[in-house]
């Protein structure tokens, strides 16, 4: 497992267990259903982190239990592979857990979790034998720092989630991860608060309590837009590169989206697009209690709403209304910040405009080996 394996989202579309919903896309440009959906079962959170992307959606209730049980039936009926469990607020605090993701595993659907990890001792059994990855948010590598970037009214809340992990790190089947998003900013009093100092001993901390990867990553604002990196903060990443390798394994990997690349090379953050429709909308969404958005960097915004939850999925997603509003998305326009998708969305333009010139490309992508990692 490295990094090219865990965030290659490029490299997993030729997959041979995928390929066949891509092929459909430069065909179509539709697809008869996502591969993933990102699902926020809750908008419920037991932290109030500062820096939390979501902080404007926080605890407006959530998805109704009934429903919530209807719609992982509904993803099922619509070739979803895999749902990742996500926020929004935190997907464990939903009072229906852990019936859905184990409703979800028991269809055969491919299971991601990301969490903080406060409530995985409710159901640690459960997530150990359906989840293929789970990923905690935990952004320090000491109760100080913890308390600091990541505030609660949970008693030892920095020594509850890393015995949480530990415990999962035990008994787990699939991957786990230990999430570090890098944060500076100033208090009241103009004193900077970062945790970057403690990256390497997050790092440590995370191999010895079990986790299979570390990944460290830059922090967004509340519009998605990545927040460009301070010098103090290039230097301190450079300065604890080479330790962080050096706590490589076989068995436990250190990894870094591109997006931090990207930082470190770029003065600014934005990345614009010239194409005008997002083909990976075609092939992931995200549905939450307030309605069902394209993609995470959209999660929240009324006027960037694509369907309700309350129809049918698998009738929305053929449904006129949800192509039309899919294709009304024009990244050349609106998403002008970095984005995960963006190199997954030049490939399959590519494909999809060679096929409209008569050139099919299809035969001559290199499929990679099946790993079974449906998260695209
Ligand atoms: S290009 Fe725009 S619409 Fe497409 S995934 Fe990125 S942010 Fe979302």
């Amino acid at each position: 497992m490295s990094n090219q394996e865990i965030l290659n989202f490029t490299d997993k579309m030729l997959q041979p267990n995928i390929f066949p919903r891509i092929e459909e896309y430069v065909e179509k440009r539709t697809t008869s259903g996502p591969l993933i959906v990102e699902l926020d079962p809750t908008s419920a959170c037991n932290f109030q982190c500062p820096e939390c992307i979501s902080a404007d959606l926080l605890n407006k209730g959530g998805i109704k239990d009934e429903r919530l049980m209807e719609l992982i039936g509904e993803f099922h009926e619509a070739g979803v592979k895999g749902i990742i469990f996500i926020g929004g607020g935190e997907p464990l605090a939903h009072k229906l857990m852990p019936d859905p993701i184990v409703k979800a595993h028991n269809l055969g659907m491919s299971i991601g979790l990301t969490t903080n990890g406060s409530l995985l001792n409710r159901y640690l059994e459960e997530i150990a034998n359906c989840v293929q990855w789970t990923r905690v948010s935990v952004d320090a590598g000491t109760p100080e720092i913890f308390s600091k970037i990541r505030p609660s009214h949970i008693p030892n809340a920095f020594s509850k989630v890393t015995s949480n992990i530990e415990a999962l790190a035990k008994i787990k089947k699939g991957i786990l991860g230990y999430s570090f998003l890098l944060i500076e900013r100033h208090d009241p009093n103009g004193q900077i608060v970062t945790n970057v100092q403690e990256l390497f001993c997050a790092a440590r901390l995370a191999k010895n309590l079990g986790c299979d990867y570390f990944e460290f990553k830059p922090a967004v604002d509340m519009h998605h837009n990545l927040i460009p990196l301070s010098n103090n903060l290039k230097q301190e990443i450079i300065r604890q590169k080479p330790l962080l390798e050096a706590l490589k394994t076989d068995k436990f990997e250190v990894v870094s989206p591109k997006s931090i690349d990207y930082l470190l090379t770029n003065s600014s953050s934005n990345q614009p697009k010239t194409y005008q429709t997002c083909p990976s909308l075609e092939l992931r969404t995200v549905v939450t209690s307030t309605g069902i958005y394209p993609c995470p960097y959209k999660r929240g915004y009324e006027n960037q709403k694509v369907g309700g939850i309350d129809v049918n999925f698998n009738d929305y997603w053929k449904s006129d209304e949800r192509q039309n509003n899919t294709k009304s998305v024009n990244p050349s326009k609106s998403c002008l910040f970095y984005c995960i998708r963006h190199e997954q969305n030049l490939l399959l333009h590519l494909l999809a405009n060679g096929q409209e010139e008569g050139i099919n490309l299809l035969p001559y992508m290199i499929q990679t080996p099946q790993t079974d990692d449906v998260f695209i």
